[in-house]
């Protein structure tokens, strides 16, 4: 008998599994798919750690997160400064002094403001839709070339027909400075995400390609808890009804070339590419293998928005009354298991970052475990 059942082997699962077993818990990883990482998985391929589910790179400002996770894996200086490509126009992300020197050749802080601000001043009324509400914070120029085509893609629908509550800031800097992120501590681990959730697995029991919710009885009389990371939806048969999930579709390439694009994210901001960005992995980590030498070949990642139906991958949680509503009803079903613990990223149908995950999952632990 187990003290606890983890189901799933993301972030979430592992690091509780590597903190229940620190306080001398007996320790059961279950994980329907054939490998361990969840979502952050990596596969070396061509001696490039390949972001399988999607690029992630870890940024965060919470000290005690960092000060935790680095003990499993140490973390080189990527910084994530992605390029927007307009129709063969490159322009620096997020918005900042090289985007409008490039854009109207401006050279101080005050001409950019400036132009900024004349056209702003387009929309005069309250804006009505996303359109009106990108032009009325940063201008038609931006709007056009950088935010328009880029967020049709994303939503499927032209922007004139998109509520303007979707986008209610714009940052614009009017510095130097392409560091998107701009955290205190930001990075990816060298040799892969995957070693990462090794390391913190190390000597716990993982059974690979095992459903949980197909083997739930006999799973469940071997352990005191359960720790439930997979959709919470899915745990209650979906009695309530289907929480939706944003989607997007990767096609990956493996060129016989050293470089494609030359830097890790580059967006497609037009309309007429297919894809809204191109992920180029070797750039994560400078190009280089885990000896330090250049990588001959390359392999990208064209990414593609799409229509999520039920039994896709879920990645995005729906961030609507809609959905918000059904989770708070599958929630009071969760509260009723009192031997079920329900976390993470489909376990609490919320969008985390990786550093959310963590601080939720130490959260969960000082709670938990005593
Ligand atoms: C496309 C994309 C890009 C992202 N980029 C970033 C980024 O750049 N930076 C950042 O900080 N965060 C990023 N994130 C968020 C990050 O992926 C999550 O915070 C993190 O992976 C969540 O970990 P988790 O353990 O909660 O979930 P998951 O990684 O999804 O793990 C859940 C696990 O449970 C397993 N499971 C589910 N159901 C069952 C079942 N019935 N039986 C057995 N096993 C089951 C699954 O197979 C999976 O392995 C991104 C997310 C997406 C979707």
């Amino acid at each position: 008998m187990y003290d606890y059942l983890v189901v799933g082997s993301g972030l979430y699962g592992a690091i509780f599994a590597h903190e229940a077993k620190a306080h001398g818990k007996s320790v059961l990883v279950v994980d329907k798919r054939s490998n361990i990482a969840g979502n952050i998985y990596t596969e070396n391929i061509e001696g490039i750690n390949v972001h399988k589910y999607g690029a992630h790179i870890f940024h965060t400002n919470n000290k005690k997160v960092w000060n935790y996770i680095t003990k499993f894996a140490e973390f080189n200086r990527f910084t994530n400064s992605p390029v927007a490509n307009y129709k063969g126009e490159l322009y620096s992300l997020p918005f900042n002094m090289y985007t409008f020197n490039k854009m109207w050749g401006v050279v101080t802080p005050e001409e950019a403001a400036a132009k900024i601000e004349e056209q702003r001043k387009e929309i005069t009324h309250e804006p009505q839709n996303l359109e009106e509400q990108a032009i009325s914070l940063v201008g038609r120029d931006i709007y056009e070339k950088l935010i328009k085509g880029y967020t049709e893609k994303q939503w499927g629908r032209d922007c004139k027909d998109l509520p303007a509550f979707i986008i209610k800031r714009l940052p614009v800097r009017l510095t130097f400075d392409n560091n998107y992120f701009n955290a205190l501590y930001q990075g990816i681990p060298i040799g892969g995400y995957t070693k990462m959730i090794a390391n913190l697995l190390d000597g716990i029991e993982v059974r690979l390609n095992t459903d949980y919710l197909e083997n739930k009885a006999e799973l469940d009389a071997l352990a005191d808890k359960i720790v439930y990371t997979g959709p919470i939806d899915a745990y209650f048969g979906y009695e309530l009804g289907t929480l939706e999930y944003r989607s997007v579709r990767f096609e990956n390439e493996l060129l016989d070339k050293p470089s494609f694009q030359g830097n890790a994210a580059v967006n497609y901001t037009d309309r007429e590419t297919p894809w809204t960005r191109i992920i180029e992995h070797k750039w994560f980590e400078f190009g280089k293998d885990e000896n330090g030498n250049d990588l001959p070949k390359t392999i990208i990642s064209r990414e593609y928005s799409s229509e999520w139906k039920p039994g896709d991958e879920p990645y995005y949680p729906v961030n609507d009354a809609k959905n918000g509503a059904l989770y708070a009803e599958y929630k009071k079903l969760a509260d009723a298991e009192p031997k079920v613990i329900f976390g993470g990223r489909l376990g609490e149908y919320k969008y985390y970052d990786m550093d959310q995950v963590i601080a939720a999952v130490l959260d969960r632990c000082d709670t938990e475990l005593q």
